[in-house]
């Protein structure tokens, strides 16, 4: 049987790629999706002017038909949010129903941003000098390249190519190779938005063949990343040798925090949820939970239960509550990590294995580790799969100095009913984003998206926020 054959999205037409790559289901082998388009420098090249010859018009347009179009995409995304959820887990591996949440969020953001096109503002002060104004306003930064991650295929792209068109920016759009296929499926609705050939441009294909070149294209004045820091590091020192704005949101190491006097049957939901959800495939996912003495058994034995009824299986079967790792690669990584903690002194409690299912995918249990130390590998890189460990602690403030000791800082939680520590951690956790009572990862997409440390370079996204760096400001002086 032959697969369908999906395209590059260049100056408004399908360019077919120099080659085509196979988007596997990651549920079931066999379970081909398509063959996706591979483009290369020349490709590349041609999106970029592209969207350099689209900018000078899309910049200066009219701003009632450029929200027109924004609603227009978020209106068909949210309409066909289960055939794209499908799709979603399909390629990725979440769970259907998660899948359908973040093509709901992806909708959302583009419904948002289409109102962020008429509210754009500037001001106007007094100048220092009589008969003077000034006038201070932003104005669009130009032709950014995205580059997105394998882990949400549709919201990264939606809620970096929303506000990039919302403010009058043209964009060249590098998904994550792993998963092209919900990137093409926005493109496509995109593409027929009533937004001009050459605004929005697809371009498939490996980070080291297109996503260097995108990167260091003179055409290109700004670049949006979103993965892991190895990647993001090397970005913004190209970036910087050639004076590019530049934004990444990177890894995690997110900590959760379990105090003696938490609700226990709640902090072990929220715990579940933001380790092992999503296949802990998630940035904010939490794999460190600081747990204090008094609760520690109590907490522990609560997890195992609640982990032995986990229903981990084919992402779009009814009932599972999650799907496969997303790659071999990733799979390979997690359980060498569950090896490493071991070797470390940690004691595996739960999981750690890899599972035969009914289809052949790369299905894990997930892994509880206890008896951990700051110091260890295990809680100082990201695994980035179902592996979270335990550290015991004695109290709050031992609790709260070991959610702060890590490299990263993007999100951090606490389970608790004292109003005192709630208030405190909010206050001194080092991290971007602060749960209290609630998973680590799970967030709105209005509000501002980003860590500190390790985990984030340049201004925030999404929400207003997002303006800071698809805009820059001009200040101009008036004279009578
Ligand atoms: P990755 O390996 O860094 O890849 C991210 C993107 O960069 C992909 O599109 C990749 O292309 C591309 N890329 C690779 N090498 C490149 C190069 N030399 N130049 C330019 N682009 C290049 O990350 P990932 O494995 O896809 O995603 C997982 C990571 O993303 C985790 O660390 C996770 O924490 C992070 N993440 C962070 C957030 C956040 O908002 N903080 C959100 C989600 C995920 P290929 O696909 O071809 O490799």
């Amino acid at each position: 049987m032959t697969t369908q054959k999906f395209d590059n999205l260049i100056n408004g037409q399908w360019i077919a790629g120099a080659s085509y790559t196979p988007n596997i289901n990651p549920s079931n082998l066999a379970d081909v999706i398509g063959d996706y388009a591979q483009a290369d420098a020349a490709q590349l090249d041609s999106a970029v002017k592209a969207a350099q010859t689209a900018f000078p018009a899309w910049s200066t347009g009219n701003i009632q038909a450029r929200a027109d179009a924004l609603d227009k995409i978020g209106t068909e995304v949210l309409a066909r949010r289960e055939e794209l959820g499908t799709l979603l887990a399909r390629e990725e591996g979440k769970t259907r129903p998660e899948g359908i949440g973040e093509v709901t969020r992806a909708g959302n953001i583009f419904k948002f941003f289409a109102g962020e096109c008429l509210r754009l503002t500037g001001e106007i002060v007094p100048s220092v000098r009589s008969g003077i104004s000034v006038e201070i306003t932003r104005e669009p930064m130009g032709v950014i390249g995205l580059i997105t991650p394998w882990n949400f295929p549709i919201a990264i792209p939606a809620w970096k190519t929303a506000p990039a068109l919302a403010y009058g920016n043209c964009v060249v759009l590098k998904p994550a190779d792993l998963v092209p296929g919900c990137a093409w499926a926005l493109a496509e609705i995109i593409s027929r938005s009533g937004i001009p050939a050459g605004v929005f441009n697809l371009v498939m294909g490996r980070g080291s063949v297109i996503g260097d070149p995108l990167v260091n294209h003179p055409g290109i004045d700004a670049i949006s990343f979103t993965g892991s820091q190895g990647v993001g590091n090397r970005i913004a020192q190209q970036c910087a040798l050639k004076l590019k704005k530049v934004q990444l949101e990177m890894g995690g190491k997110n900590p959760q925090v379990i105090l003696d006097d938490a609700d226990l049957a709640q902090a072990v939901e929220l715990s579940v949820q933001s380790a092992f959800f999503s296949t802990g495939q998630r940035c904010t996912a939490s794999s460190r939970l600081i747990v204090t003495d008094g609760i520690y058994p109590r907490f522990l034995d609560a997890m195992k239960q609640r982990m032995a009824g986990l229903k981990i299986g084919d992402a779009l079967a009814a009932g599972i509550d999650i799907g496969p790792v997303s790659s071999k690669a990733q799979l390979e990584q997690d359980l060498s990590y569950v090896q490493i903690g071991q070797a470390e002194g940690a004691v595996l409690v739960a999981g750690g294995q890899r599972l035969q299912c009914s289809t052949d995918g790369f299905y894990m249990a997930p892994a509880l580790l206890t008896d951990t130390t700051a110091a260890m590998r295990i809680n100082r890189e990201e695994v980035f799969g179902p592996v979270a460990s335990v550290i015991r602690v004695k109290g709050y403030e031992e609790a709260l100095a070991e959610a702060n000791n890590t490299p990263f800082g993007l999100s951090a939680g606490i389970a608790t009913t004292s109003l005192k520590y709630a208030t405190h951690f909010k206050r001194h956790s080092q991290a971007g984003m602060v749960m209290v009572n609630l998973p680590t990862a799970g967030v709105d997409y209005h509000v501002p998206f980003g860590g500190r440390k390790g985990s984030s370079y340049g201004s925030r996204e999404q929400g207003r926020y997002a303006q800071e760096f698809f805009t820059t400001v001009k200040t101009a002086y008036i004279g009578s």
